[in-house]
């Protein structure tokens, strides 16, 4: 390491910049060395050295591409040579006419790559706690400016346009930094947060690359795929601190078989040159061809691939958060000691310190800066030829489009999909007349993704179903499990009926510039009732804004069927009144929906829904599930109370009544051990994540108490839900005609990594009212359950289970039979209360939109006779 620091300190020395005006070195603005031990800026000081640097140079541009979930500014910097800075709407025009290749000619394009920059964007500390690059990013922004580069800055910035965002996540960079700061120098120092560092998402703030839930995500994919299309982009991390000192590609096998082959070989080249750059200047410890595989789209790096860029990750070993580390030789990964082809040149352990974090990433990042010079005509030639090959489909070019139906289970979220899709930079087309494809008939209206297309690789991803390769660690052995999901297919998620069509076929199409959702003539304000279909997620958005106004409202026990049309059981039925009539033009104007009017219901078979009082549980955990459901519930415009661990406890004498309070009460996918006790147990998979100490208040889970206040409001009836992993906490604390089935059955006999499986659904019942007789549900680490006739006070209803057979949807599934008939989904009742055990992801990333429902009707249950 000694050796890096004295070539970096080099370049200072031996480059003479030709600026005329002084630029700020950020260690100046700071008043310390950016990555000193124990030193960080926060984001406030990241926005003001960056707009510091604006002022002062011409080569750097500081624009602000959006708003971050809790509002604060997101700040991308612009650098290049000062001709280029001029000019930059002629050189993104230049990179969207190699994108849209339908016109261009080899020849034609071969002048643009000539005449274009090569665009690089830098995405730095999207993961809060891996706070480094967003340090680095002030260093690397000077370097630049300044030309203290290892190169000619002069010349590679007339190549290249640099993207630089300092943090993807604002909100967390600064979280981070004031937790940090606030317990410096006592015993939590560098220790873990108890909140999730993104409102929502956390950690998988890097798992809504297709999505586009967050606005942070929207910020960045508006510059990747609609502002400014660049052609390569790395995205900068941090991992665990006693393997590898630096990740970066080429990525592990498998690769996903959509992504374009020239993808991975411009992936390779800019990795290899980041090693070679490296080894030069004396770092030791890099690897690639680790850990980190090509299987994969919803990660920020990951999903440029699938947009024909260069997509690079980054992932530094970690010290805790700016507190160094001191690793013994003795503690370093047993796989990180020898030397390998990939690993040639072993870190030998000793301290390690945030200041060598930010000299790794300022010599890969100038390195890839370099290589993007280097490589300048044949990146931008390469992406025209990439999005070229996407719209010429080859001659085994199957498929050849999705189809859209227009008669779908939810229409709204149908449209819903599409606009997300479009988003990403798919192009949609609408039928205007009918036809017929692979056989089958349909209408017009109905939408067509054509798989010739420059993205063509992301919608197919997309749309179609994946089948992981069967992966073992030696023939015969137990399968590698990927890196995240196996399965994400966006129409199964979201319950969309689409269509896989092989063949050709002819018919007259739009191409729609945006998704337009239809509008209702709003109904008529005397009629006496208003009915809303259960199929339809938005029924549910009205539904929960018009109790907040204490409507009138019924949910039927069967199908209703009006004016020939035919609405699902449990659909809402919904009272005029003066405050109704007023209210629900604007809110089904707002979701999209059209309510049928009803003169009487006297006839339909109903029950009344009182009004509902939701509480989620916030352990002190930063459970990811939780904010993604905080996420869907927001997004639905549910309202609902957070529940920490003291709202379970009494006071001295006095017991809590949680009844008094809620009538619901939800538990997110969590270790059941957290929950209970703030701690996992020793052999859970979640116990790698658990380290070091809280400070006292953030200690603990319900304990005891809190387990003996959830009996007594289910008893008192009050209903329980728990999703996924919580239900285990009902199977060891309530005595259930439940259990977990797969809790003795070992990996060699079932293994399941994140994938879509099928489930069969009784609609007839509260708890799958308004879904589809069959769904894709998401199962990660997820559930069986073993039911069993009750006993006593206990009762159980089997709402969802698996097929007899072919189960998998969409992923990697061995031995189905473990789970085959099982119930995922069941209704339990006990004395006068419930327990909805969800053994499924139904809100799986805010983007299981096709299984939702699983949870609304819990949180919409009607009153029983
Ligand atoms: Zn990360």
């Amino acid at each position: 390491m000694k050796k890096a620091k004295i070539l970096l300190s080099a370049f200072f020395l031996l480059i003479f910049t030709l600026s005329l005006v002084a630029q700020t070195p950020p260690d100046e603005f700071l008043g310390h060395q950016v990555g000193a031990d124990r030193k960080l800026a926060d984001y406030t000081q990241i926005q003001e050295y960056f707009q510091k640097l604006d002022s002062e140079s011409e080569k750097i541009k500081v624009l602000t591409i959006g708003e971050s979930t809790l509002g604060k500014p997101m700040i991308m910097a612009v650098i290049s040579s000062e001709e280029n800075m001029t000019n930059l709407e002629k050189y993104t025009g230049i990179s969207k006419k190699l994108r849209d290749t339908r016109d261009l000619s080899p020849e034609e394009a071969k002048i643009l790559s000539q005449q274009g920059k090569a665009i690089l964007m830098i995405t730095c500390n999207i993961h809060a706690t891996e706070i480094a690059s967003s340090q680095m990013a002030m260093e690397l922004a000077y370097l630049l400016v300044t030309g203290k580069t290892p190169f000619d800055a002069q010349k590679i910035l007339n190549d290249v346009i640099v993207l630089l965002v300092p943090t993807t996540n604002p909100d967390g960079q600064q979280m981070v930094t004031d937790w940090y700061k606030k317990y410096l120098g006592t015993k939590y120092e560098g220790g873990r947060m108890p909140w999730l560092y993104h409102h929502y998402a956390g950690h998988d703030n890097n798992r809504d690359w297709f999505m586009f839930n967050l606005s942070e995500t929207k910020a960045v994919a508006k510059v990747l795929y609609h502002d400014w299309i660049p052609q390569v982009h790395i995205d900068e991390h941090q991992m665990g601190s006693t393997g590898a000192r630096l990740f970066i590609p080429p990525f592990m096998n498998p690769p996903t078989p959509t992504v374009h082959p020239g993808v991975w070989r411009g992936v390779a080249l800019c990795g290899v040159n980041m090693a070679y750059d490296l080894q030069k200047n004396g770092f030791e410890g890099v690897v690639y061809d680790r850990s980190f595989t090509g299987w994969w789209i919803g990660a920020c790096d990951d999903t440029s691939w699938f947009h024909n860029v260069i997509g690079l990750l980054s992932e530094m070993a970690s010290v805790q958060v700016a507190t160094p580390i001191y690793i013994d030789p003795s503690e370093l990964s047993d796989s990180y000691v020898e030397k390998h082809m990939e690993f040639p040149d072993p870190w030998p352990g000793g301290w390690w310190r945030l200041r060598d974090l930010v000299e790794y990433e300022l010599t890969l990042s100038l390195s890839l800066v370099e290589t993007a010079s280097l490589h300048k005509e044949d990146f931008l030639f390469n992406f025209y030829k990439m999005c070229k090959d996407g719209i010429e489909i080859r001659p085994k070019g199957k498929p050849f489009a999705f189809v859209i139906p227009k008669k779908q289970h939810d229409y709204p979220t149908a449209l819903r999909m599409l606009k997300i899709l479009r988003f990403g930079g798919v192009e949609i087309h609408q039928a205007k007349e009918d036809f017929i494809a692979d056989g089958k008939f349909y209408p017009a209206g109905s939408f067509v993704v054509l798989m010739s297309q420059p993205y063509r690789p992301y919608a197919q991803s997309l749309l179609e179903k994946q089948q992981y390769p069967d992966i073992r660690q030696y023939p015969g052995g137990p399968p590698v499990p990927p890196y995240d999901n196996a399965g994400w297919t966006l129409p199964l998620q979201m319950g969309v009926d689409c269509d896989r069509i092989n063949h050709a076929f002819e018919v007259n199409l739009e191409k729609l510039d945006s998704i337009e959702y239809p509008q209702f003539v709003p109904p008529d304000d005397s009629a006496a009732y208003y009915l809303l279909d259960s199929r339809l997620n938005g029924s549910y958005s009205v539904v929960f804004a018009l109790m907040k106004e204490e409507a009138e409202i019924y949910r039927s026990k069967d199908s209703v069927e009006v004016d020939g049309f035919k609405a699902a059981a449990g659909s809402f039925l919904i009272k005029n009144s003066s405050s109704v009539s007023k209210s629900l033009p604007p809110l089904l104007q707002k979701w999209h929906i059209k309510a049928l009017e009803l003169e009487d219901i006297s006839t339909i078979e109903k029950a009344p829904l009182k009004k509902f009082r939701t509480g989620l549980y916030q352990s002190w955990h930063a459970n990811m599930d939780e904010g993604w459901t905080r996420c869907m519930l927001d997004d639905l415009g549910i309202p609902f109370t957070t529940l920490h661990n003291k709202d379970f406890k009494g006071e001295k004498d006095k017991k809590v009544n949680l009844g008094e309070k809620f009538d619901v009460i939800v538990f997110a996918d969590e270790n059941a051990d957290i929950i209970k006790t703030g701690k996992p147990s020793p052999s859970s998979p979640y116990a790698r994540y658990f380290s070091g100490t809280m400070p006292p208040e953030y200690e603990g889970g319900i304990e005891k108490e809190g387990v003996e206040a959830l009996k007594k409001f289910v008893e008192d009836g009050g209903i329980l839900v728990t999703l996924n992993n919580a239900c285990e906490l009902v199977f060891k604390e309530f005595t259930p005609p439940a259990s977990n089935a797969l809790e003795r059955v070992e990996r060699s006999k079932f293994f399941c990594p994140t994938s879509l499986l099928k489930l069969e659904v009784d609609n007839t019942t509260p708890i799958g009212y308004g879904l589809p007789n069959e769904v894709a549900g998401m199962f990660s680490r997820s559930f069986a359950i073993n039911t069993r006739p009750p006993s006593g006070e206990w009762d159980r209803h089997v709402v969802a289970h698996y097929p007899k057979e072919d189960i998998l949807m969409s992923g990697w599934l061995l031995g189905e039979d473990a789970i085959a008939r099982k119930p995922a989904v069941v209704d339990a009742t006990y004395k006068k209360g419930r327990i909805i055990l969800i053994g499924i992801r139904c809100q799986h990333r805010a983007q299981s939109h096709g299984t939702y429902k699983f949870l609304l009707n819990a949180l919409l249950y009607p009153e029983t006779d």
